[in-house]
């Protein structure tokens, strides 16, 4: 699964299977159903970790029509400006944000340098610079672990900081988001301003799942890990990085153990210092069963 993560860590899947279509993808997951086999959607891997054990199960990836990209144009009710896109859960946000901004549609800028998926996206609530994926999104239709398709409002996903509220084993199939017509310039400009913030604080060069722990509320988690003396601190091949200290960078040979070992430090260093547990935003895969 390494190749699948942006760590370029992690054992192997028992198997990985990419899906094209809605009807096979319901063929799938009720076949795994019925056999009691254990699946996980991966998405372009960049906020997993999977153990050096590998994944008792499937690994499922989101190919074919869940990469489109639909126009729906201007729909009843919205704003003259407004416009709609329906997304394969598939589909990755840099292709998206591209696409937006050749389209002169603003509202995705913040999203240009996260390396995810659009459906990452959603279960993530992905955000940066005080915008979220959860506020553009008009509907999504997703799929349980029964292969029921059903369609949900944006506004009813419970969407949280780098969270959703929805069971852990329902799939992104599609999400239709709002977008504004705008100024093809501004909308460069802000992509290009955004961008430029990341690569200066940002250790971009090294692998990595982008910030590891999720912030306390009013609290930075990187500055209470620089303040607990852990920048630059390593285990094994896995580093924090000595540029941003809320990201853990693989400097080469590192196992996912070496990450996990690291992740524990910073937490009980953390605690002890300051009384505050740090939880991860990268998702640790193979730890509990995705399935009913
Ligand atoms: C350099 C770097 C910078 C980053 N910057 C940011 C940032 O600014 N803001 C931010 O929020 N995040 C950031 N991230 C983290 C990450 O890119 C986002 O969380 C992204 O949205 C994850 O998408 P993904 O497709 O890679 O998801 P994955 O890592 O593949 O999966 C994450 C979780 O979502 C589930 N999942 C994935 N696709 C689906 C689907 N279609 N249906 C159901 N479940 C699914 C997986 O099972 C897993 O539980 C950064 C990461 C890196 C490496």
């Amino acid at each position: 699964m390494s190749q699948y993560s942006t760590l370029k860590v992690g054992g192997p899947a028992e198997a990985i299977i990419s899906v094209t279509n809605i009807e096979d993808l319901k063929r799938l997951i009720q076949w795994l159903k019925e056999n009691d086999i254990s699946w996980w959607i991966i998405g372009r891997g960049s906020n997993i970790l999977v153990p050096d054990h590998g994944l008792p199960g499937v690994a499922i990836v989101l190919a074919g029509e869940f990469v489109s990209i639909e126009k729906l144009g201007n729909q009843p009710g919205q704003k003259e400006k407004s416009t709609s896109l329906r997304i394969g859960g598939g589909c990755l946000l840099a292709k998206l944000v591209h696409d937006c901004t050749t389209n002169s549609l603003s509202g995705l800028e913040f999203a240009v340098g996260i390396p995810g998926s659009i459906g990452g996206a959603v279960v993530m609530n992905a955000g940066a610079w005080g915008y979220e994926i959860g506020n553009l999104l008009d509907s999504v239709t997703l799929m349980d672990n029964h292969g029921e398709v059903f369609t949900e409002q944006g506004k009813n996903l419970g969407f949280t900081y780098r969270g959703w509220g929805v069971e852990p084993n329902t799939i992104v199939l599609y999400a239709t988001i709002i977008l504004t017509i705008s100024s093809k310039e501004e909308i460069k400009a802000a992509c290009r301003r955004y961008q430029e913030l990341r690569i200066k604080n940002q250790p971009l060069t090294e692998p990595s799942a982008g910030s590891f722990f999720k912030n306390p509320p009013k609290m930075s988690a990187g500055r209470l890990i620089d303040q607990a003396g852990l920048k630059g601190h390593s285990i094994g091949g896995a580093k924090i990085s000595g540029k941003h200290a809320n990201f853990i960078i693989n400097t080469g040979n590192a196992s996912a153990t070496d990450i996990l070992d690291l992740m524990r430090l910073v937490q009980d260093t953390v605690y002890k210092r300051f009384g505050v547990r740090l939880e991860p935003e990268v998702h640790i895969l193979g730890d509990k069963k995705h399935k009913s």
